[in-house]
């Protein structure tokens, strides 16, 4: 059969994408290839039909264990003989293994690199009488010390050429850079190889960096707007993702920690529950991912800067492996970047160090820019791109050219009353007029103390970091950093030079938070998720094995009813379509038929979603929280006495004012709620990012939140 004819009989799709079909004539021709492609592009296909194509067996080295099986797994539910050898597996279960394929009954075997360290004479002289067509290699860049991955394992591969002769090689990375790239064709030893190399940009990730005053605030409202949709939070430090775990469940979502200090069984759970479905969040550290080939991951989010561009595509990679739209949002604190020089520095090797400290600067650059993040990032891995990409924060917001001489006179002139010896903390307090204890009776009576009452505090340290990135302002290489004026800055002072600058609006309404620009039926979808959750129950498998989020959109835009319109369905082979084709059609014809979803499935979709009361009677945390405030307790007490953020407690309290508990306007002022309510009056389903963009800084997150449930509350006049 045709390379096509598979594709469409066997995976059921319709086109090869990128460099797929030209990567699988070469390989099938005889020769080696090197394939770089962007994580989803789709590389396991253009080895997996060769060897479906050819006679004999395909060897695939891949490095994780957790990726080995899901991917035979996900073959084998396409009806194709495969299988795996691990370290993990017991000596009979390897020779049964390797006995099917003497049999000639395997088409694919999926080993680690280990397999073929030379002392393992048992597995190379197996290899040597089987019937072995070819060799694939999956993320290649292992092989390589340039690479951000480098494994020794991988060195064993250098050899397969020369033991092998005769037999193509197929290499695969979605690593970019050139360096590594070379490295892989000559460590590998391929001959003539032919190079595939696929754009690495990601279209269907949009990009955003945030600098928000209330982190905690902003990322629950991010979350109720992302309700049930997959997603990965990470963190810097261990013991903040099982806080923030822990925060988050308080609040009423469904996430779990991950770090490499839980013990194996822990994490194992978490991974899996999270890979099938079951939880939708999981708070990280970044020693989650690696295995992680999760392909409807909706969004990441980062809560501390990355320690350079390298890992954050990668990390933010993780999302929207299916194509479908997908989210990377990073929370940006300059001081992030100090905090994490210090993990930079490589202890007795200065130029390492001093590479290290580089990209973590490029990193902060990246979240300073004021142009199109996403052509930062594509020029960052060698790549030209269009000014704007349309879908990243700044190409979504408008920048615009503001005139801060005022600001920044006032800013210079207190540096300079304050010998330029302190931060921009001591800086906004002189300007402010501070009462603390920390102001000495000498910097009260200078000139410039109390000179910027018409800022707040945190806005005048938002004016110290635009002129520091601006390069008005530099901070001193000390061990205590402190802030000095540069030459330019000189000139405003001396020669009253104007400061124009360019800034982003903090406005952030137009991001397609929600996949908008796809229509399907919402509710079809999520009875079809359940039922895939099902089977996928059943089969013991991620649910995405079964059928991708993009298939049950497909199925659920389209609506078929009978077998022979699966054939337009992408993502349907043949064999899928025998085994759970009826299963899905059932849920449609019924759905389509009495207008609603069948009872066993509405069940399984509400129970994927965050559950607020626990249904064993036991008290649940926002019934705690109930009661505290009745018995008079302010917010903030609660707060403290809990132990939980104080948007925590708001999103509990919300929960009585929606079951008509408690009266909406003991917590928000009517005034505000009228103004809501009238904005959701027009347009109820707005997220509440938009929402508060409309309403502006007066309004908070919680004032949204109470008046949303306030809103949808059938007890409360409005
Ligand atoms: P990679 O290994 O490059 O990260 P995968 O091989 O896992 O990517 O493929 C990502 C997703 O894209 C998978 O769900 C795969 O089935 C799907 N896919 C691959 N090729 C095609 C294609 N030609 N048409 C539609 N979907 C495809
Ligand atoms: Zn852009």
């Amino acid at each position: 059969m045709e390379p096509k004819q598979i594709l469409k009989q066997v995976f059921g799709y319709d086109s090869f994408r990128l460099h797929q079909e030209a990567a699988i004539t070469s390989f099938l021709n005889g020769r080696d290839v090197f394939v770089l492609m962007p994580t989803g592009g789709g590389k396991s296909l253009c080895f997996q039909i060769p060897a479906l194509i050819s006679e004999g067996l395909t060897v695939v080295v891949s490095p994780l264990i957790a990726l080995m099986k899901d991917q035979v797994d996900a073959l084998r539910l396409n009806g194709i003989e495969a299988a795996y050898i691990n370290s993990s597996m017991h000596h009979y279960e390897q020779a049964e293994v390797e006995q099917k394929a003497l049999d000639g009954k395997l088409k694919m075997l999926y080993v680690a690199p280990e397999r073929f360290n030379l002392a393992d004479n048992s597995f190379y002289s197996f290899l040597k009488k089987a019937n072995v067509t070819g060799f694939a290699i999956d993320e290649a860049h292992c092989i390589s010390h340039w690479g951000h991955d480098f494994r020794p394992d991988y060195l064993e591969l250098s050899a397969l050429k020369k033991d092998f002769p005769g037999k193509p090689v197929m290499a695969l990375t979605a690593s970019a850079d050139k360096a590594t790239r070379t490295d892989i064709i000559e460590k590998m030893g391929l001959l003539n190889p032919a190079v595939y190399i696929s754009s690495f940009n990601r279209e269907n990730i949009s990009y955003a960096i945030k600098n928000s005053q209330t982190v905690f605030e902003d990322l629950l409202t991010f979350l109720e707007d992302n309700n049930g949709k997959s997603g990965i939070i990470y963190t810097l430090k261990r013991n903040d993702t099982e806080s923030l775990a822990h925060e988050l469940t308080e609040a009423g979502f469904n996430a779990i920690p991950y770090h490499a200090g839980l013990d194996s069984h822990t994490r194992a759970k978490h991974q899996e529950l999270f890979l099938k479905d079951e939880v939708p969040i999981v708070v990280a550290t970044i020693a989650f991912g690696m295995g992680i080939d999760k392909p409807n991951v909706r969004f990441v989010v980062h809560m501390t800067l990355p320690k350079n561009i390298e890992s954050y595509y990668q990390e933010t990679g993780r999302a929207g492996r299916d194509g479908l739209p997908s989210e990377a949002v990073l929370y940006y604190n300059r001081g992030d970047v100090g905090k994490l020089s210090y993990f930079a520095r490589i202890e007795g090797n200065e130029k390492q160090t001093e590479i290290m400290l580089n990209k973590l600067y490029q990193m902060a650059d990246f979240c300073e820019t004021v142009t199109c993040r996403r052509k930062f990032l594509m020029n960052y891995f060698g790549e030209s791109h269009p000014d704007e990409c349309g879908n990243c924060d700044i190409c979504l917001s408008s920048i615009s050219v503001e005139d801060y001489t005022i600001e920044a006179q006032k800013i210079f002139s207190a540096m300079v009353r304050l010998d330029q010896q302190f931060g921009s903390y001591m800086i906004a307090d002189l300007l402010r007029g501070s009462k603390s204890r920390k102001m000495k009776p000498w910097m009260r009576n200078l000139k410039t103390y109390g000179a910027g009452q018409e800022h707040p505090r945190a806005k005048w340290i938002q004016y110290i970091d635009l002129l520091l990135h601006n390069g008005y302002i530099k901070r001193t290489r000390a061990e205590m950093p402190v802030l000095e004026l540069t030459e330019k800055a000189w000139r405003v002072l001396k020669q009253n030079e104007k400061v124009r600058l360019r800034v982003k609006k903090e406005q952030h309404s137009q991001l397609p938070y929600r996949d908008r620009n796809i229509e399907y039926d919402v509710s079809l979808f999520e009875g079809l998720r359940a039922q895939r959750l099902l089977l996928a129950q059943k089969e013991e498998v991620p649910a995405f094995i079964i059928l991708s989020d993009k298939t049950l959109i497909e199925l659920a835009t389209k609506k078929p009813t009978k077998e022979d319109q699966l054939d337009n369905i992408s993502g349907f082979g043949s064999v899928k379509k025998g085994r759970y084709g009826g299963a899905f059609l059932e849920v449609i014809r019924q759905y389509e038929k009495k207008g609603r979803l069948p009872d066993e499935l509405k069940f399984h979709s509400k129970n994927y979603k965050k559950k607020r009361k626990d249904r064993h009677g036991k008290e649940t945390s926002s019934q705690t929280t109930l009661n505290m405030y009745r018995e008079g307790h302010t917010i903030k007490k609660i707060s403290e006495l809990r132990a939980i953020k104080e948007s925590t407690v708001m999103a509990h309290l919300s929960e009585f004012v929606e079951t008509g508990d408690i009266n909406p306007s003991e917590l928000v002022e009517p005034a505000k709620l009228k103004i809501i309510y009238h904005h959701l009056k027009q347009e109820p389903e707005q997220l509440s990012r938009e929402l508060k963009d409309k309403l502006g800084e007066n309004f908070t997150y919680s004032d949204i939140r109470i008046a949303r449930a306030a809103f949808s509350s059938p007890q409360i006049q409005r």
